[in-house]
């Protein structure tokens, strides 16, 4: 499936969550089989070698990366939103395109592995991705890459990430 192909399986709600945001909606992506597989296969294929742990940001960046993960081989590391993980954590504030929020690690999410992949369904102004690369990097972790389905272009948010590698699978220059 092409890249063109792909985007038809995505959805604008405008004034969603609130007025003046247009809402990326990946449902109908995640509702077809092959437009599914061909986001992970994307994904994997690219990073497959290069890392030895996929981190998924709450919650649709768990739904890619535990499919991501599988794919490598792979375990999942977790970062959550606050109050929802159990054991000792960290945790690293950052604002979001509607607000702000805090984001959470288990200290020990990484275990003994360091070349992370971390995954979200999209970049908006890089606020979410930019707290968990601060989370990977308080556990020493090594962050190879953030890979998204979508980047919002024009918020700029892949200017805000300190990593080297910053992979998106569709790009909107404009709303
Ligand atoms: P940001 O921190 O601004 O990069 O926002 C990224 C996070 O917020 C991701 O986890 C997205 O799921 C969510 N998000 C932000 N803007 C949108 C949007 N326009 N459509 C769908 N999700 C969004």
């Amino acid at each position: 499936m092409t890249l063109d192909e792909l985007k038809t399986y995505i959805r604008d709600i405008r004034d969603f969550p609130k007025p003046g945001i247009v809402f990326k909606d990946i449902t109908p992506l995640l509702t077809s089989g092959p437009a599914f597989q061909e986001v992970v296969d994307r994904i994997a294929g690219r990073y497959r070698g290069r890392v030895d742990m996929v981190l998924g940001i709450e919650s649709r960046g768990f739904i890619i990366g535990a499919a991501v993960a599988y794919a490598l081989g792979l375990g999942l590391a977790l970062v959550r939103k606050p109050g929802k993980l159990p054991h000792e954590r960290y945790a690293a504030r950052y604002e979001l395109e509607y607000g702000s929020d805090t984001l959470e690690i288990h200290r020990d999410a990484l275990g003994d592995r360091s070349r992370v992949l971390i995954v979200d369904d999209l970049l908006a102004t890089g606020g979410t991705a930019s707290a968990a690369i601060e989370l990977v990097r308080r556990l020493d972790g090594d962050v190879v890459a953030c890979a998204f389905i979508i980047e919002l272009a024009f918020l700029k948010g892949r200017t805000r990430l300190a990593t080297d590698d910053v992979f998106s699978l569709i790009t909107y220059a404009g709303e």
